[in-house]
């Protein structure tokens, strides 16, 4: 859906100009994401456009509206755990390197989304 300038404008406070995920501060290329993804097809309808309402809408940075794509945020989640704790070790000799020198480590914690630290704060 189109926003109006006011609608962004809103929509980029929701989180005090942060990203609803990450938390970085938004730049001024930042993306209206929808939460609960929608799917387009490939004429520019969507397959569940009861998605597709600004009551749907956070505001995302760049890094993060890519990342997740059409995901859920469940699966979102399981899969930058999986980054921490399979691919990067995996797939990345520089990070196996840092790691046998001490150098960097992983924190295993849960994968926690910004909206979520915000205590009574729900999307
Ligand atoms: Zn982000």
């Amino acid at each position: 859906m189109k926003l109006t300038k006011l609608q962004r404008t809103q929509l980029k406070q929701m989180f005090n100009g942060r990203c609803t995920y990450c938390g970085e501060l938004l730049s001024e290329k930042w993306h209206a994401d929808h939460l609960q993804a929608i799917r387009r097809n490939g004429d520019g309808t969507c397959e569940n456009p009861e998605h597709d309402c600004i009551e749907n809408l956070v505001p995302a940075c760049t890094a993060c509206n890519h990342n997740k794509r059409s995901m859920s945020l469940e699966a979102w989640r399981d899969l930058l755990a999986h980054y921490r704790d399979v691919q990067v070790i995996r797939d990345c000799a520089q990070v196996r390197h840092l790691m046998r020198f001490g150098l960097i480590e992983f924190v295993k914690k849960p994968v926690v989304f910004y909206f979520e630290t915000i205590r009574g704060t729900s999307v």
